[in-house]
């Protein structure tokens, strides 16, 4: 990238603009180099003005929430990586509904819909990330995804706003259709009245539940790869013989075989050789692909 190109990417943002930004620590896994550029555009129209200057010149870019889902290669990412985390407003609409930004976080949404009474997203209870992650992975839990509350999803495509009603978004298992770098900006979900108290009885509820399901210990992003169709993955990885299978520093959980996990000072080249030798036992055991969950990005 040339300085003139630098130049002009720090110069379109009003909000913050770090230089060789290490994503290890803004992802849970915890491995992966540095990003050329990490910004934090401090509202809407600052990302519109950092992306037009990124559209312009062909510069490669990744948006990040949390983290929770993301496993960067360990040359990190040449780019930039925009972080939405300022983009985190909410506001109550008539008839139950409620407007959140990308950047606001699965907690604070649940903090939200429990202290105004809103029910149906009480099933994201410990399921770690922001709503822009959620959005994208269509992220869901006990048979529910959050795709199927909402009203419409508000992106930038091509650096022009725009909203998409629920009956147009195409979305399935884990996943949501979108265009190339299309950004999610923000969601209406449409939910339901319910009382608070058991609202956040539910959500309590959860979070207990996983507290015993998921004590895995050590930074991991998840469940690693998809349920395949009628099968669980973590059962095909636990018959594969692969319970505590380990690689360097990364390792399939003792507690949950589908959670891959850091024990500390792991390579991301580590979690990458682990998922392949799991895919490939689980291929000669029992002829099928397990397809990851998380999404890999960046250079080796
Ligand atoms: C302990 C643990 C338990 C989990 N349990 C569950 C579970 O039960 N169910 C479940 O579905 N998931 C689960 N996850 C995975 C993870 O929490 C979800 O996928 C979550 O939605 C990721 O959100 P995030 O903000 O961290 O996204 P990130 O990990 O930052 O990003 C995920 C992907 O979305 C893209 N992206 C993020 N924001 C945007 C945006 N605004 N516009 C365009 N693209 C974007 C990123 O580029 C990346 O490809 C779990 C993870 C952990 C660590």
């Amino acid at each position: 990238m040339t300085g003139d190109i630098s130049a002009r990417l720090v110069a379109s943002l009003a909000g913050e603009m770090r230089l060789a930004e290490p994503l290890a620590p803004h992802t849970s896994l915890k491995v992966g180099g540095p990003a050329d550029f990490f910004a934090v555009p401090a509202d809407q129209a600052d990302l519109q003005s950092l992306m037009a200057i990124i559209l312009e010149t062909g510069t490669p870019y990744l948006v990040v929430g949390g983290g929770y889902n993301l496993l960067v290669r360990d040359g990190g990412f040449r780019g930039v990586v925009v972080s939405l985390e300022q983009l985190n407003e909410m506001e109550l609409l008539p008839d139950c509904r409620l407007r959140a930004g990308a950047g606001v976080t699965n907690r604070e949404l649940l903090r939200f819909v429990g202290e105004h009474g809103l029910a149906g997203l009480e099933f994201l209870s410990g399921i770690p990330g922001t709503v822009g992650g959620a959005l994208t992975m269509n992220a869901g839990a006990h048979g529910r995804s959050v795709l199927e509350l909402t009203e419409s999803v508000t992106t930038l495509k091509a650096g022009a706003v725009t909203v998409t009603a629920k009956e147009r978004l195409r979305f399935g298992y884990r996943r949501l259709e979108l265009g190339p770098g299309e950004i999610v900006l923000a969601a209406v979900f449409a939910l339901g009245a319910g009382d608070a108290g058991e609202i956040e009885r539910k959500i309590e509820g959860y979070l207990e539940h996983r507290r015993n399901s998921q004590r895995v210990g050590f930074p991991n992003a998840g469940s690693f790869f998809k349920n395949p169709e009628g099968k669980q993955a973590w059962r095909l990885i636990d018959e594969a013989g692969l319970r505590g299978c380990r690689i360097g520093s990364a390792q399939v959980s003792e507690v949950h075989t589908n959670f891959l996990v850091n024990r500390g000072g792991a390579k991301a080249a580590d979690f990458l050789e682990l998922a392949q030798l799991i895919k490939e036992k689980v291929r000669l055991q029992c002829g099928i692909e397990l397809e990851e969950e998380v999404r890999i990005v960046g250079v080796d």
